[in-house]
């Protein structure tokens, strides 16, 4: 352990402290999740019907109700190459800035060479994929950090690996293929015309600026008509939140060696792994009755599934070909608007995450663009790391609650994730800087908004 300064302003775990487990949610949810459902038959989906699209050891994880599932060595090994584990910093100038006797610590994904959360997850995929003998991995990617993560994971198990990237964010963010294309993927902006459902969607729209529903229906597609190729998923499914627990298992460990729990746990919602990844571990203590702590999911006001969407079954892409799954959607036909934050554009969310909203255990909040990328440039300028736009969600929701600490003299410990940097997300800033965001209110922006909760 090494915690710097008086203060604690760092908290980082020796490499042998990377867990050796995931935790599992699944059997602790207070309402169980309603399971599946074919996208034909409407029936539960089994394995069998999941089985053309996921390889087999994923999918005994999605379906799996065991607490704690083992992570194999050759993983975490990996994970050592991926910066784990990620410390804790405690944002110390951004306390003194709003004057808050609250403690704010924040877990930085963003020092993973990939730039985010998603190589928890990549790597474990490529492995079991590689174990079960898939020769291509095929996914989709928003923002781009999904398809990089993929990419080199495909790289380190000797895959091929192809994403399609929306295309909004293919042309906003040129560095991101570049990237991709340097770990030795095939990157397409979709809709493509590598695709029937591509095809289409271009012929009834070519201007179309693509969204994550397309181009997981035309990774899909790719799959369903090639047996050695599985699809790859970087968010929503159970096993993808599975993985990512290691950030909480890990934020716990950090914040005992300082005595310190945390009062509220906050991150952004894309499709949920991020805010799983740092939160189930301290729900399960919650839900146990052994911890007090508000947790708080942030998505944008582009995208409200959560605050104005409706619980529902609803399908994972716009063709319709993945099963039908309970969640939080604004509907699977959602075209977004192009919000920088391309990793939250994504229409619905985690069917557990969306339980645990449904029964009220995680608030919901949803903010704006524009303020979003004002605590972004404050924060760069006070503690150094440019949040990625989709993490500087998490962190105007911080400051917000700092603020109402100031307000009520009240000494809590926040803690929220930094999921990734935004050193290639430099255009949406550069926007910003220029005056062009058009959500953007007359004057100057404060961070005195109060929260709404869903
Ligand atoms: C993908 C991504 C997100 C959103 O996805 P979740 O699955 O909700 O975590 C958030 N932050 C970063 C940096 C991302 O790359």
């Amino acid at each position: 352990m090494t915690v710097f300064g008086t203060n604690a302003v760092r908290i980082d775990l020796p490499v042998d402290e990377i867990p050796k487990y995931w935790y599992n949610i699944m059997p602790d949810l207070p309402e169980p999740c309603p399971p599946p459902l074919d996208p034909k038959t409407k029936a539960p989906a089994g394995p069998e019907s999941l089985s053309k699209i996921f390889t087999k050891s994923l999918l005994a994880q999605e379906m799996s109700t065991e607490r704690f599932i083992k992570i194999p060595e050759e993983i975490r090994s990996v994970y050592v190459n991926l910066s784990r584990p990620s410390p804790i910093i405690r944002a110390k100038r951004l306390e003194e800035y709003l004057k808050t006797p609250a403690e704010i610590y924040f877990k930085y994904e963003g020092i993973s060479p990939l730039g985010s959360h998603k190589g928890n997850t990549a790597v474990a995929q490529a492995y079991y994929n590689m174990i079960d003998g898939t020769q291509r991995l095929v996914t989709e990617t928003g923002a781009g950090q999904w398809g990089t993560a993929l990419a080199l994971s495909c790289s380190l198990f000797k895959m091929k690996c192809r994403v399609f990237m929306t295309r909004a964010s293919h042309d906003q963010k040129p560095y991101r293929r570049m990237l991709m294309e340097m770990y030795g993927a095939e990157v397409f902006a979709s809709p493509s015309k590598e695709t029937t459902f591509g095809r289409k969607t271009l012929k009834e729209r070519p201007d179309h600026p693509g969204s994550l529903g397309v181009a997981i229906s035309e990774a899909i597609e790719v799959v369903l008509d090639d047996p050695l190729s599985k699809y790859s998923l970087g968010s929503v499914l159970n096993h993808v939140l599975l993985h990512q627990t290691i950030i909480g298992q890990e934020a716990k460990k950090q914040l005992d060696l300082i005595d310190r729990k945390p009062d509220y746990v906050i991150a952004c919602v894309g499709g949920g792994s991020n805010f799983g990844g740092i939160a189930y571990p301290f729900i399960q203590d919650k839900l146990k009755g052994s911890l007090e702590s508000e947790f708080i999911a942030v998505e944008p006001s582009a995208v409200p599934s959560f605050t104005k969407g409706t619980y529902a079954y609803d399908f994972g892409d716009t063709a319709g070909l993945t099963p039908l799954l309970p969640m939080y959607t604004v509907g699977h036909e959602f075209v977004s608007p192009p919000i920088h934050a391309g990793g939250l554009r994504y229409h619905g969310k985690a069917p557990s995450l969306s339980s645990l909203v449904k029964s009220k255990v995680v608030k919901a909040v949803s903010v704006n663009q524009c303020e979003v990328f004002e605590a972004g440039k404050t924060f760069c300028r006070l503690e150094g790391i440019l949040p990625a736009p989709e993490s500087a969600h998490a962190l105007l929701v911080a400051m917000r609650v700092a603020e109402e600490c100031r307000k009520k003299n009240e000494k809590k410990v926040i803690l929220f994730n930094m999921s990734g940097h935004g050193l290639l997300d430099l255009g949406g800033y550069g926007e910003y800087l220029a005056g062009k965001l058009n959500d953007c209110p007359p004057g100057p922006i404060d961070f005195q908004g109060v929260m709404k909760c869903a």
